[in-house]
Order: C-alpha cells, then sequence, then structure tokens
C-alpha cells in the first residue's frame, strides 16, 4: 500500500501541497485528477522521493520511506515512473534502452539482461521492434517501451504522469491498455495522473480531486466522474468532459 500522511511541500515560500492524505491499497489503481498547476506531478514526485515532501510521511507498503536514514535508490527502484516525456536513448534500440537500465541498476549480465528486456517487451506487444531504434518508432510505441523498461526493474508500485499526453491522439490507446492491462491482470499498485476521464472510469479503483494542494474530494471512480459533490470538481468535469 502507499500511505500519506499529511503531505506538504513547498518550495521557497510557495506551498504546493497543503497537507494531502490518501491510501491506496495494494493492488488497487487510483487515478489523480485536478486542473493545471494543482499539486499532481508534484504529489507524484513526492511518492518516490524524486522531490521529498517538506513534511509529512509516507509509507510504501509499511516501510516508512521518509525516514532520513532509508536508502534513496532502494526506494526508487521499488517504484518505476513513467513521465509525458520518455527519455529514451536515441541512439539505441528498443531492446538496448531497457537491458541498459537492467545491467546498471540490476548488475545483470548481457544475456540476461537482454532476455528480461525481450520479454518485458513482448509484455507491450513490441517483441517484433525490438531493434528499431527510438527514431523508427511511434510516440506510442516510445511510451510503451518506457513503460517496458519501468516494468523490467520489477517496481512494486507504478506512478504515471499524465503518460498519455504528448500523444497524437490515435496512439493513446495502445498506451492506455497497457496501463490498464498492469491495473487489471498483474494487479499492479498504481497511482495515474491522467486527463483521460474515460479511463479513471473504467480502470480506476477511486479518483482522487486534488484542488490548490489538497484533495478536494475522492471516492469511487464512477460515483465521483458522475455526481461531483464540491462546485469546484463539478466546474472542473464540465470543462475536461
Ligand atoms: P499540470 O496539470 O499542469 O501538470 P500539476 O497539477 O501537475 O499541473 P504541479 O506541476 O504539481 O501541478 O505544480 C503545482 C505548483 O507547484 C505550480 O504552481 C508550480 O509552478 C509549482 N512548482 C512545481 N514544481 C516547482 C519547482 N521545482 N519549483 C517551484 N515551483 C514549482
Ligand atoms: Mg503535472
Amino acid at each position: 500500500a502507499i500511505e500519506l500522511v499529511d503531505i506538504c511541500k513547498s518550495f521557497g515560500v510557495v506551498e504546493v501541497l497543503k497537507g494531502v492524505s490518501a491510501t491506496v491499497a495494494r493492488g488497487e489503481t487510483v487515478c489523480l485528477i485536478g486542473a493545471s498547476g494543482s499539486g499532481k506531478s508534484t504529489l507524484l514526485r513526492c511518492v518516490n522521493l524524486l522531490s521529498p515532501p517538506t513534511s509529512g510521511t509516507i509509507r510504501l507498503h509499511g516501510q516508512t520511506i521518509t525516514d532520513p536514514k532509508v536508502d534513496l535508490n532502494a526506494v526508487r527502484s521499488r517504484t518505476g515512473m513513467v513521465f509525458q516525456h520518455f527519455n529514451l536513448f536515441q541512439h539505441k534500440s528498443a531492446v538496448d534502452n531497457i537491458a541498459l537500465a537492467l545491467r546498471r541498476v540490476r548488475r545483470m549480465s548481457r544475456e540476461e539482461a537482454r532476455e528480461r528486456a525481450l520479454q518485458q517487451l513482448d509484455k507491450v506487444g513490441l517483441r517484433a521492434l525490438a531493434s528499431a531504434r527510438p527514431s523508427h518508432l511511434s510516440g506510442g510505441q516510445q511510451q510503451r517501451v518506457a513503460i517496458a523498461r519501468s516494468l523490467a526493474m520489477e517496481p512494486d508500485i507504478m506512478l504515471f504522469d499524465e503518460a498519455t499526453s504528448a500523444l497524437d491522439p490515435e496512439l493513446v490507446k495502445g498506451v492506455l491498455d497497457v496501463m490498464r492491462d498492469l491495473a487489471t491482470a498483474s494487479g499492479m499498485t498504481m497511482m495515474v495522473v491522467t486527463h483521460e476521464m474515460n479511463f479513471a472510469r473504467e480502470v480506476a479503483d477511486r479518483v482522487l480531486f486534488v484542488d490548490s494542494g489538497v484533495i478536494a474530494e475522492e471516492g469511487p471512480a464512477r460515483q465521483l466522474l458522475t455526481d461531483p459533490r464540491t462546485p469546484r470538481l463539478k466546474s472542473f468535469l464540465s470543462q475536461v468532459l
């Protein structure tokens, strides 16, 4: 589970997160929605300590990762994160992008890393394109390689920050399908920042509405999206749906 207790995050004098508490159960998928600048990315970056909170407690599967003694690299390697821009090595093939990460982080042999990388590409439907360089892949395929690279590390938590926002509309579905499969078939524990309300409705167990650095509303996806209680969420949904 991911447990967030009273998370605050400031940049200088700007208070971005103002006391966020939330729990994501093991195997649960929670979508974060909210207006631009509300703090969704900041919250996600707190969860894997890419940008640690100013105060508050975070526990991942029982381990308090906001403890100063915690091993940052260990925390980050159990927490996969996929961003809007996927940062693949452009001069390396799809399989090498993944294998390289495995060799560096997991200290795997060349053969072992390649084998694992091919298995992961298979899972995202890209085994046939293993030798292609990113420039020969569509944006959606590149994003699936990035997801495969994250999954190859065997994280127990996956964080997605607008993984489909930079993609052409016709490429979005392939990536969402991979995420959906991960949430349902693999039972991954996931936090997903998204503007894809249909994905949230169909895949999320719960949805959190982030507004000005707090969770202003939360509930089961269908209920929250079809029957918002607060005027803020009503107004947000009327703009995005
Ligand atoms: P979007 O939907 O546009 O991605 P968001 O909800 O992800 O928005 P954040 O990126 O978390 O929003 O940003 C929340 C606020 O925190 C913004 O006002 C932003 O300017 C501020 N902020 C984020 N990162 C930093 C930083 N490193 N330094 C200063 N301010 C920051
Ligand atoms: Mg963001």
